[in-house]
């Protein structure tokens, strides 16, 4: 296996392990490291690893969890993501957490977080309320306030207080890794068939599952090697991938978007590693520039409540940005955010005249011949669409 893959199977395992080892091993190899678990979409990472914790990002279970114990206390038509993080939880498989964090993501994460409290009473469980109207004056001090809340929180587990130089720190460790990550995804955007999709995104989810001092390091070892590795020039459509900033897809569904030729050039997928899309200003204070980072870096996004009109046109700026030919909506099943924004943005693109798909999953999904099928026709229907243009011009 050359160096190449066998950093991709690391990250993959690291994502997929769902008894936590590495992360347990890493927490055991020096006294006093703690860990953090974090439901997606965001989560201030810098303010957990400035307060003395590994933030871990909580994917959900995949297809590895057989959901049991959880179903006596969720209902079962919510998202897997939420069914599968309680059954972890429930089996003992995040024991080596010493906190979690929910947010103000949607009905079913605030619920989660009640149950999650009512279930592990001796384990820290907070909920970071986001501001839902950015436009108030008071929004930024009111969310300076609950990071300052949050932070007195964690200290009182970890022993650490959040000082302005640790923050700084902070900041800085995780820019680096965003910087690191916008790379990857130029690389993706120019050339597709360099980075598969399921590569890619194994990366951005071990990104919630490393140190981020050794992530960034991995990040820099394989955008060195990148561009050296032997591959193909294929041919396909280009689309921008949309919906999955919380429940992941399964990894065969992306394997199937590459093999139909729909190449990904831009996603939300693991939008809470990507939360920024520019580097962040940085002043005096790391304090101010984690919020200020919050308004105005921010990607819309329906979790955030940002204007939905604003939404849609950045979803068409983005396609355009990527020269895209179309947009695929891929929505975890029972996600109301996600399906909700799809009728918005259905509307924009329609007007726009970009071509779109749209398909469902959960975790446990067996079967992806019919999204082949759907992914094939949709490819293949642009191009058609495309050489019919071009013969009558
Ligand atoms: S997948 Fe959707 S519904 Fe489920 S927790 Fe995430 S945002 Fe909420």
């Amino acid at each position: 296996m050359s160096r190449l893959e066998s950093l991709f199977s690391a990250a993959r395992a690291a994502v997929e392990d769902t008894e936590f080892r590495a992360l347990r091993a890493w927490k055991e190899e020096q006294p006093g490291r703690h860990c953090v678990g974090f439901f997606p979409v965001y989560a201030p990472q810098e303010l957990l690893w400035a307060a003395g914790a590994l933030p871990v990002a909580l994917w959900g279970g995949g297809d590895q969890v057989e959901v049991e114990r959880a179903d006596a206390r969720l209902q079962s038509f919510i998202c897997s993501i939420s069914r599968s993080t309680l059954e972890l939880g429930m089996t003992g498989r995040l024991d080596f957490l010493d906190g979690i964090l929910f947010s103000s993501l949607c009905d079913v994460a605030r619920n989660l977080s009640g149950v999650w409290q009512r279930n592990f009473p001796g384990m820290l469980c907070e909920y970071l309320h986001y501001p839902q109207n950015p436009a108030s004056g008071g929004a930024r001090d009111y969310y300076r306030g609950e990071l300052e809340r949050l932070a007195g929180r964690l200290a009182a587990v970890t022993g650490t207080e959040v000082t302005a130089e640790r923050l700084e720190h902070a900041i800085g460790l995780y820019e680096r890794q965003r910087a690191l990550l916008r790379s990857l995804a130029a690389v993706r955007t120019a050339e597709p068939w360099r980075l598969s999709l399921e590569e890619h995104a194994a990366l951005l989810r071990s990104c919630g599952r490393r140190d981020p001092r050794a992530q960034n390091a991995v990040l820099e070892e394989l955008l060195a090697l990148l561009p050296a590795r032997e591959c193909r020039r294929r041919d396909g459509v280009r689309v921008v991938l949309e919906g999955s900033f919380c429940e992941q897809p399964p990894m065969d569904l992306l394997r199937v978007l590459d093999e139909a030729h729909c190449f990904v050039v831009d996603s939300d997928l693991g939008r809470g590693m990507n939360w920024f899309r520019r580097p962040l200003a940085r002043g005096d204070d790391p304090w101010d520039d984690l919020v200020a980072a919050y308004f105005e870096s921010a990607e819309p996004s329906v979790v955030r409540h940002h204007d939905s009109a604003e939404r849609s046109a950045r979803l068409v700026e983005r396609a355009r940005a990527h020269r895209a030919d179309g947009v695929v909506f891929c929505t975890a099943k029972f996600c109301e955010p996600a399906l909700y924004d799809f009728v918005l943005h259905k509307a924009a693109l329609e007007r726009e005249g970009i071509p779109f798909l749209s398909v469902e999953f959960e975790e446990k999904m067996a079967s992806f011949e019919s999204i082949r099928t759907q992914a094939e026709t949709f490819s293949e229907s642009i191009l058609f669409f495309a050489e019919e243009k071009e013969a009558v011009s």
